[in-house]
C-alpha cells in the first residue's frame, strides 16, 4: 500500500509502586478516589516529587529503543479545562523530551524511526452515570512514557508488527506487567495527497490492525466518490462494533498552553546515570538472536522469530532450561505452535498455554508421545485447560517404542502391501516411506517413527 501512510503515538504504562509525582499506590482498593492524595488530586500549593523509580524504567525504555538521551530532565504543563484534570494542566514533557530519535525494527527488516519518547502522567477517569458524570482519581498521576514514531508504516500490518515488537521490548525491560498495565495508542492515518485523521484510544495490536484497516477501506471510498479527507479530523475506535466515529476537528498543539512546570526541579541526566542505566539493561532480541544462533546453532530466522516474541522466548528458554534438545524447541515453537495460536486466534500469554505447550514439549522431546499426537494435543490444548499427562494416559496416547508390539504392526503393514514391499526392494525409496505411513496408521499415530524405520529395514530383507 504505497499510498497509505501511517505514524504511531503509543502509551505505555510503566509498573512502578507508586505515582509518578506521588506515593499513592498504583495498584490496591479499587474503591474511587482511594488512592489519591492532594498532589494527585490537583489540590492548590501541593507539590509533584518525581518518582526516580519511572524515570530509571523510562531511560530504560529510551536506551532500549537506541534514543539519543536529553541532558537534563525538564517537565511541562500541558493546560486544558477538564473535569479528569483537578489542576487543568498535565505534566508532560513537551520542550525537550527525554529521548529523540530512536527506531524499532520490524519483522520484515523495516526500519521505523522514532520522533521522541517522553513522560507524562496520566489523568482521571470519567465515570458516566445517566446524567451524571463521576470523577476517579485513582489512576491521575499513572506514569506513562508516550513513544511517537515517524509516519513511516504504510499498512495496518506494519502498525501491529510495531506494537508487538514496542510489548516485547517493554516486557523484556520488566518495566510492563501485562496483566495490570495498558499499552494504548493513537494512529494518525492518511491517503497520500489528503489530510490524515487521528484514530483516538486503540487497546492492543489486534485492534490497531482493524481499526487501521476499517479507516483505509472509508478514506478509500471517499476518494473514489472524489471526495477524500479535505481537513484533518479526529475520530474515536468502536471496537465492539468494529467501526471509527467523528469526534471532532483536530485540534493544533497551539490550541493548548505549554509553560515549563517551575514546581519540578530541572534534574541533570549526567553521563554516569545514563551508563549505569545501561549495565542493568536485560538481553535484549537483538543479542539474543546472536546468542541463539552461536549456542544453540539455531538457524538465524528460527532465531529471530523467536527472540522478538516476549513470550516465545521465553517458552523456548524455560524448555532449553528442562533440558529439551534446542533445535526440536526452536522448529517446534517456530512451526507448530505458531501455526496452533494463528489458527486458533490465541496468544500464548493467555493464562495455561504456555505451562501446556511446555509439557507437550517435554513429552515429545522424551519420546513419550509422537510428534503427531503432540500436534493433535496442541490444538486442543490452547482451548482448553487440561492436565496433559492425564490425557495422555486417559486416552491411551504414549508412544509405542515396545518392539515387540511394534513388530506385530510392521509385519501387518508389510503383509497388507506387498506391492510396495517389491518396488522397495527394488530400489524405490518413496515405498518405503508408504510402508512406514502404514504403520503409523495402523497405530493411530502413536509408533515411534525412529524405531518403526529399523524394524521394517530388518524385517524386509
Ligand atoms: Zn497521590
Amino acid at each position: 500500500m504505497d499510498d497509505i501512510i501511517i505514524g504511531i503515538e503509543c502509551h505505555v504504562s510503566l509498573n512502578t509502586k507508586t505515582k509518578l509525582f506521588c506515593s499513592c499506590a498504583l495498584e490496591g482498593s479499587e474503591d474511587p478516589n482511594s488512592r489519591t492524595c492532594d498532589v494527585c488530586v490537583g489540590l492548590p500549593g501541593s507539590k509533584p516529587v518525581l518518582n526516580k523509580k519511572a524515570l530509571d524504567y523510562a531511560l530504560k525504555l529510551c536506551l532500549a529503543l537506541d534514543c539519543e538521551i536529553a541532558p537534563e530532565l525538564i517537565f511541562s504543563r500541558k493546560i486544558y479545562f477538564y473535569p479528569d484534570m483537578g489542576k487543568n494542566y498535565q505534566i508532560t514533557q513537551y520542550e525537550v523530551p527525554l529521548g529523540v530519535g530512536g527506531h524499532i525494527k520490524l519483522a520484515s527488516g523495516k526500519v521505523i524511526n522514532l520522533t521522541r519518547v517522553h513522560m507524562e502522567e496520566d489523568p482521571g477517569a470519567l465515570i458516566h452515570q445517566g446524567n451524571t458524570v463521576l470523577v476517579d482519581y485513582n489512576r491521575s498521576g499513572t506514569p506513562l512514557c508516550e513513544i511517537v514514531t515517524e509516519p513511516e508504516m504504510s499498512s495496518p500490518e506494519e502498525a501491529r508488527d510495531f506494537l508487538k515488537r514496542l510489548l516485547s521490548i517493554i516486557q523484556y525491560l520488566q518495566i510492563f506487567d501485562i496483566d495490570s498495565c495498558i499499552i494504548k495508542a493513537d494512529a494518525n492515518i492518511s491517503i497520500k495527497g489528503f489530510e490524515r485523521v487521528e484514530i483516538k484510544n486503540i487497546n492492543g495490536f489486534k485492534d490497531i490492525q482493524k481499526a487501521l484497516e476499517y479507516e483505509i477501506s472509508r478514506q478509500r471510498s471517499l476518494v473514489s466518490e472524489g471526495k477524500g479527507i479535505k481537513h484533518r479530523e479526529t475520530r474515536g475506535w468502536d471496537s465492539d462494533k468494529g467501526i471509527t466515529i467523528f469526534q471532532r476537528s483536530k485540534e493544533l498543539e497551539a490550541d493548548y498552553g505549554y509553560i515549563i512546570d517551575t514546581d519540578l526541579v530541572i534534574t541533570d541526566i549526567t553521563n554516569i546515570i545514563v551508563e549505569e542505566t545501561k549495565k542493568h539493561l536485560p538481553e535484549l532480541p537483538d543479542d539474543k538472536i546472536i546468542r541463539f544462533v552461536k549456542d544453540f546453532k539455531l538457524k538465524k530466522d528460527d532465531a529471530e522469530v523467536i527472540a522478538n516474541d516476549f513470550d516465545l522466548a521465553h517458552l523456548f528458554e524455560k524448555a532449553i532450561d528442562d533440558g529439551v534438545n534446542p533445535i526440536f524447541a526452536s522448529e517446534w515453537i517456530r512451526r507448530e505452535v505458531s501455526r496452533v495460536l494463528n489458527y486458533s486466534k490465541k496468544d500464548i500469554d493467555e493464562s495455561f498455554i504456555k505451562q501446556h505447550l511446555l509439557e507437550v514439549l517435554e513429552l515429545i522431546n522424551h519420546n513419550k508421545i509422537t510428534r503427531q499426537t503432540g500436534q493433535r494435543i496442541m490444538e486442543l490444548l490452547v482451548n482448553e485447560d487440561l492436565d496433559v499427562k492425564k490425557y495422555v494416559k486417559d486416552n491411551n496416547l504414549e508412544s509405542v517404542s515396545n518392539t515387540d508390539e511394534l513388530e506385530k504392526i510392521c509385519l501387518e503393514a508389510i503383509k497388507n502391501n506387498k506391492q510396495a514391499v517389491d518396488e522397495y526392494k527394488a530400489g524405490n525409496e518413496k515405498s518405503f516411506n508408504f510402508i512406514v505411513g502404514q504403520v503409523m496408521k495402523l497405530s493411530k499415530g502413536k509408533a515411534s517413527p525412529s524405531v518403526v524405520n529399523d524394524l521394517l529395514k530388518k524385517l524386509i530383507k
